[in-house]
């Protein structure tokens, strides 16, 4: 029989990981990058003796692969990319190729906002039910990597919505849609209905004994799912409606409801706080319902779970001033639920790269807890003009460490000093982490 051959376009993490996974598989593989590819990625790729190139796409190895992986990070009208679909070739992404190679059944999770705490509260909760599980996708090693060289009997994936463009056959066993609000429109032609569609794609292949959870309060889901079918069972989440089966709120308590089968637990009990993080909250204990993990155990990993750096994440408090890293919040949505946490006068450090951002949805928010913000960015015209009747101090500043000192001047006791940018972070900083870091740094420092 002839070998089939893989052309991976990208050797980042999810080509790297399918370069090992389909030389395990027996493939003739050639990886190829565009850019430069990391050295900790070449030195893998020598080590297995993979062939691969960067700074080029060599068009005469890659049009004649049986199959193409394309990594998320290039767009499907890249023109490379158009002239393999013109000559039918394949081309899926990395989550299509390595689920053919394993038996593992699959959680998905999807959404705008909260897929990696989601993706990491079931892992943990799993973890503590002594479920077998890895946790893969945008998280940590790549969904390929994991499957060549472990043997879990379920797989976390956190899934992005390229990852979910690229697949044909995917099918998760539970799949999560935490909730749908704009972004990344530049890759879906500026078209949202094309967006959702994206994330929807998670259902595709989903059959009648398989699941899908999703966020009922969330107006672009609801809307998608009273035109269209899907084959799995149904379990939606809300704060504000009660179902047959599903999770849902009662008197401060969440209730999970399957089958006859019912969790429930105190809000006040859960270790993350936020309504946001109530609903992945429910999201992810409807997933430990689904595979019957003791509820105690269900309860007692959603007391501990300790959440995920740079989201909402508490950092210090000096002289009873709370000071919160919540660098994660790129866009609108996520900022909004931020600030809905907040319980003190707010000292608000926001700004960035604008991602067409409307700033009209924070303004209640913004004029009950917000005393004073902080503009960190290169261009904050906007903020100020959104945000500059509202708070009789706004001040803006492009180093990270001045926006800290000023936040030190003008918070007082019992308030608290958030960060949460609403914007992307490439104007000061590297990335979001690095933001992030700069500015635990900067507090430890005060
Ligand atoms: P993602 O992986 O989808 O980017 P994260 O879990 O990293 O999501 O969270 C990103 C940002 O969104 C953080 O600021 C976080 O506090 C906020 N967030 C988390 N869960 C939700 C949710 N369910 N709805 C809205 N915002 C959320």
């Amino acid at each position: 029989m002839e070998r089939k051959s893989i052309a991976i376009l990208g050797g980042g993490e999810s080509g790297v990981g399918t370069a090992i996974l389909a030389k395990k598989e027996g493939f003739e593989i050639f990886v190829s990058d565009k850019g430069k590819i990391k050295e900790k990625y070449k030195e893998v790729l020598e080590h297995h003796e993979i062939e691969w190139e960067e700074n080029i796409h060599s068009e005469e190895s890659i049009l004649t692969a049986s199959v193409v992986m394309k990594s998320p990070g290039i767009p499907d009208n890249a023109p490379l990319v158009l002239k393999l679909k013109g000559k039918g070739v394949p081309v899926i992404s990395e989550i299509e190729f390595a689920s053919e190679f394993t038996s593992a059944e699959v959680i998905g999770i999807t959404g705008s906002n909260g897929k990696t705490t989601t993706t990491k509260f079931v892992h943990h909760i799993l973890k503590a039910g002594s479920i077998s599980a890895g946790m893969a996708g945008n998280v940590g090693d790549s969904f390929a990597k994991q499957v060549a060289e472990n043997d879990f009997e379920w797989y976390v994936l956190e899934l992005s919505s390229f990852q979910l463009d690229g697949i044909l056959n995917f099918r998760p066993k539970i799949a999560v849609l935490t909730n749908i609000t704009a972004d990344h429109l530049d890759r879906y032609e500026y078209s949202l209905d094309k967006y959702i569609e994206s994330k929807f794609r998670i259902t595709k292949n989903q059959t009648e004994s398989d699941y899908f959870i999703y966020d009922a309060d969330d107006e672009n889901i609801m809307k998608w799912l009273e035109k269209n079918q899907i084959k799995a069972q149904k379990l939606p989440f809300s704060l504000e409606k009660k179902f047959e089966n599903g999770a849902f709120l009662e008197n401060d308590e969440i209730i999970v409801k399957i089958n006859n089968t019912q969790f429930n637990m105190p809000t006040t009990d859960l270790s993350l706080q936020g309504k946001h993080n109530t609903k992945n909250a429910m999201a992810a204990a409807t997933v430990a319902q689904l595979l019957r993990i003791r509820k105690q155990t269900i309860r007692e990993s959603m007391e501990n779970f300790q959440g995920v750096e740079h989201r909402l994440e508490k950092v210090l408090k000096i002289n009873n001033v709370m000071y919160i890293n919540d660098s994660k919040a790129t866009n609108i949505n996520a900022t909004f639920y931020a600030l809905e946490s907040m319980e003190t006068e707010t000292v608000w450090i926001v700004g960035g790269v604008d991602k067409g951002n409307v700033y009209s949805d924070l303004l209640p928010l913004v004029n009950e807890k917000v005393k004073a913000i902080i503009c960190l960015g290169v261009d904050n015209a906007k903020i100020m003009a959104a945000f500059g009747n509202c708070v009789d101090t706004i001040v803006e500043t492009q180093s990270m460490g001045e926006a800290i000192k000023i936040a030190y001047k003008i918070a007082e006791k019992n308030e608290t000093v958030l960060l949460s940018p609403a914007c992307a972070s490439f104007d000061l900083f590297e990335n979001y982490e690095d933001r992030g870091r700069q500015f635990k740094e900067a507090v430890r420092n005060l």
